[in-house]
């Protein structure tokens, strides 16, 4: 697909899905922790798997840091990999703690490129997890790049690779910035419900005719 093709792609898409936040009115910790989380996992797990961890003590910079790792991983785990991403998510606080007092809405107040720069220094944190939070919490021009959005940037054949830093320039290149933070929620909507990764549901698809994908199917006539 070329470059008015995606264009107009997205604004067929654009009205088409309705979308939320879920970072919204939450604590911008809290917001790295859940993204953390997320990782492997599915968005309802990690939103279980964050009230069980909130219910349990406060989710912020000096309480996750000094918290019992047992009681932790307990709770992080059936979002999978908790011995992983229990010393990770500890080891933000700890930093968080030490760089910012713990308040991490000091970043809020930086221009996008130091912010995600700052972001990026702190222990784990890597360009997508950057890129999200400041697109959720902050509603920053970054084009974070998940999994769906990956695979539709290849099927449409934007781009010839699955690296991160490409995909996310070309998409900066096709979508103005203000635009950005709610048309990645669009376009990840769109990976779920219609152009899934193993079977696209090219039937009902609103860009059947825009899209030039080889897993493209053909309608019944
Ligand atoms: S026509 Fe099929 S392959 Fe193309 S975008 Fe729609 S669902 Fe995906």
């Amino acid at each position: 697909m070329d470059d008015a093709a995606f264009r107009r792609t997205f604004d067929v898409l654009w009205p088409r899905f309705r979308v939320t936040n879920w970072a919204e009115g939450m604590d911008p910790f809290e917001v790295l922790v859940s993204i953390v989380v997320s990782q492997n996992s599915t968005d309802a797990v990690t939103e279980r798997v964050m009230r069980g961890l909130a219910a349990k003590l406060p989710v912020r910079p000096p309480t996750i840091a000094k918290a019992r790792p047992s009681l932790l991983v307990r709770t992080l785990r059936p979002a999978g990999l908790a011995q992983q991403k229990v010393p990770r998510i500890q080891a933000l606080a700890r930093e968080i703690v030490r760089q910012y007092g713990g308040d991490l809405t000091k970043l809020v107040a930086l221009p996008t490129e130091d912010a995600r720069r700052a972001l990026m220094d702190l222990p784990g944190v890597g360009p997508k997890t950057a890129d999200v939070w400041l697109s959720l919490v902050a509603g920053r021009e970054t084009m974070p790049v998940d999994t769906h959005i990956a695979r539709l940037a290849q099927r449409w054949k934007l781009v010839r690779t699955a690296r991160y830093d490409a995909i996310t320039a070309k998409l900066q290149e096709l979508i103005p910035p203000e635009r950005r933070p709610r048309g990645h929620l669009v376009l990840i909507q769109f990976g779920r419900e219609i152009c899934q990764a193993r079977r696209p549901r090219c039937e009902v698809c609103p860009v059947f005719d825009l899209c030039d994908a080889d897993v493209k199917r053909p309608r019944a006539a």
